[in-house]
């Protein structure tokens, strides 16, 4: 059979079932898997066959789930993947970098990541000899000078687009950076999902995922996921997973199983909205700015457009007003709920300056383009028409 696209791997099954199985993934709630004989348990602990043991070194609900994220991120390779799904976001950040760096490696990332993961570099991985250095990763020739003057250097980690201002890093200059120099490169993807953008497809060597977001897509759990080139690194990883215990436990792959199977019309339709409302926001007078890499205004869209496919659901705007008139239009929307999550079905608000950035100081944030009256949407897949007029009319009411 010819390769399956990606929409068909979303919504096949791909689990074993023996005849009258049951054809949805089962969850598998069991700490541990059991042998009939010493000899069978002997070869799998070996390596010599294949089985589960133990719930924290796999689980078939969960390698299920593996499986697919694994092919959907290597769709258009030649070679395959490896995916290990863990906890959370957070988990599979810090599995990923204690699997790669030592004591007296350096990392080279950028000052606007998602903030666990800045906290992580800053306050967790400092305290084992991990120093960050966080630059500006959009400027190439800044990459460059960290990379050529710090053989430290071991790990370049992005984020493209990034939150809460969407601004683009060039992923397949930085990969190339980075195999020049000989440090490894990560990318966080959880905006865009493997629909939108495929970092592996430009030379990154690892994607890391809140699966939390948009590939669960309806809130309802927590896990993260890391895929690479199967190589070396499969192994190291997985052990670090294992023995670390972060772990995706099989109810929360179980969820991202389900939401996998509509990741694709979803993202259609939340690309499709955010275009809308972006282009509806640019155009109102109460609104200074909008940052959506989709608009062909905005800065990075055409680096932007060379590596997403769609511009994805994110998007944010700062209001003329201020602080006093960014809380008034989160408090009277009808559609939109104030909630620090994003990648849900429906749309959310979140204000960075009194939430993501309360413990940045006011100079410091504004620099970042993070104002009193900046407002970040996850915009939803509602009808867009209802969306645009809850906006528009929110907008209305508001005094500047
Ligand atoms: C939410 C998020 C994380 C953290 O994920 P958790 O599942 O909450 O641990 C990491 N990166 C990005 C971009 C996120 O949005």
């Amino acid at each position: 059979m010819k390769k399956l696209k990606f929409d068909t791997i979303c919504v096949k099954e791909n689990h074993e079932t023996p005849n009258g199985g049951s054809h949805i993934l089962p969850i598998y709630a069991s700490s541990a898997f059991s042998y009939n004989d010493i000899e069978s348990s002997i070869d799998v602990f070996t390596g010599k066959s294949e089985g589960y043991v133990y719930s924290r070194y796999g689980n078939p609900t969960v390698a299920s789930v593996e499986k697919k994220l694994a092919a959907l991120e290597t769709i258009d390779l030649e070679e395959s993947g490896f995916c290990i799904m863990t906890s959370s976001g957070l988990s599979a950040i810090m599995t990923l970098a204690t699997s790669l760096l030592q004591s007296g490696d350096e990392i080279l990332t950028q000052a606007n990541l998602y903030g666990g993961t800045t906290e992580i570099f800053s306050k967790i991985l400092s305290k084992y000899g991990i120093k960050s250095h966080f630059i500006n990763l959009s400027d190439l020739s800044k990459v460059e000078d960290a990379l050529s003057s710090n053989p430290k250097i071991k790990l370049v980690y992005c984020e493209s687009p990034t939150n809460p201002t969407l601004s683009c890093v060039d992923i397949k200059a930085t990969a190339d950076l980075c195999q020049k120099y000989k440090a490894h490169s990560c990318i966080d993807n959880t905006f865009c999902t493997s629909y939108l953008q495929r970092p592996l497809t430009l030379s990154v060597d690892f994607v890391v995922y809140s699966t939390t977001k948009f590939l669960n897509g309806h809130g309802n759990g927590l896990a993260g996921a890391i895929i690479g080139k199967n190589g070396e690194h499969k192994k190291t990883v997985w052990n670090h997973m294992k023995l670390m215990g972060t772990n995706c436990n099989p109810f929360d792959a179980w969820l991202v199983h389900n939401g996998l199977k509509t990741l694709s019309v979803r993202m259609d339709k939340h690309s499709d909205n955010a275009l809308a409302i972006a282009e509806f926001l640019l155009n109102h007078p109460k609104v200074n700015k909008v940052n959506y890499p989709g608009l062909s205004t905005n800065a990075f869209h055409t680096m932007a457009s060379t590596q997403m496919s769609q511009y994805g659901a994110m998007l944010s705007f700062e209001l003329d007003g201020g602080i006093e008139e960014s809380k008034r239009f989160m408090n009277e929307t009808k559609l939109c709920s104030i909630t620090s999550t994003l990648g849900n079905a429906d749309t959310l608000l979140l204000h960075p300056a009194t939430s993501s950035h309360l413990n940045i100081p006011k100079e410091i944030r504004e620099k970042e383009g993070i104002t009193d009256g900046l407002i970040r949407v996850s915009v939803g897949i509602e009808n867009k028409e209802d969306l645009i007029s809850d906006i528009g009319d929110t907008l209305d009411r508001l005094r500047s």
